[in-house]
C-alpha cells in the first residue's frame, strides 16, 4: 500500500471533503465493494486552477480511482477512472511521454535479441 502524504490528503482540508460527499454522489463510496470513503482515503495529486486531481484508494478492497475534480459556481463535476496505479505511482509516471509504437518495436526487438538473459533476470 502506498504511504500517504499528509500534505496532499484531505485530512487537512474537511471543506472540500464534505463538499465532494455533498456534490459528487459517485464519490461517496468504493464501486468495487460498496465501502464509504474517508477523508484521509483522498489524496490530491495535482490543483490547477478550480480543477484537482484526486487519488482515491478503498481501505477495504484495495481498489483505486484516479478522478478529475472540478469545482464551478454551479457545483461540482467528476471524470474518474479505474486504475492499478498508487498515488506515488500516479506521481512518478504522469510527467514521462506516453509509450508509443517505437517504444513497443524497439522494446520487441530487445526482447529477441537478449530473451535468455532476459528470463534469467525475471527468474531471480
Ligand atoms: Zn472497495
Amino acid at each position: 500500500m502506498s504511504k500517504r502524504h499528509s500534505n496532499r490528503s484531505l485530512s487537512e482540508d474537511n471543506s472540500l471533503f464534505q463538499d465532494i460527499q455533498r456534490g459528487v454522489n459517485h464519490l461517496k463510496s468504493c464501486p468495487q465493494c460498496s465501502q464509504e470513503y474517508k477523508q484521509q482515503q483522498f489524496d490530491v495529486l495535482f490543483v490547477r486552477g478550480n480543477v484537482r486531481v484526486v487519488h482515491i484508494l478503498c481501505d477495504v478492497c484495495q481498489h483505486k480511482i484516479v478522478t478529475l475534480l472540478a469545482t464551478t459556481p454551479f457545483g461540482m463535476s467528476s471524470l474518474g477512472v479505474a486504475t492499478d496505479l498508487s498515488a506515488d505511482d500516479f506521481l512518478r509516471t504522469a510527467h514521462l511521454d506516453p509509450i508509443g509504437e517505437d517504444d513497443v518495436l524497439e522494446f520487441h526487438t530487445f526482447l529477441y535479441k537478449h530473451h535468455k538473459a532476459f528470463v534469467n533476470l525475471l527468474s531471480k
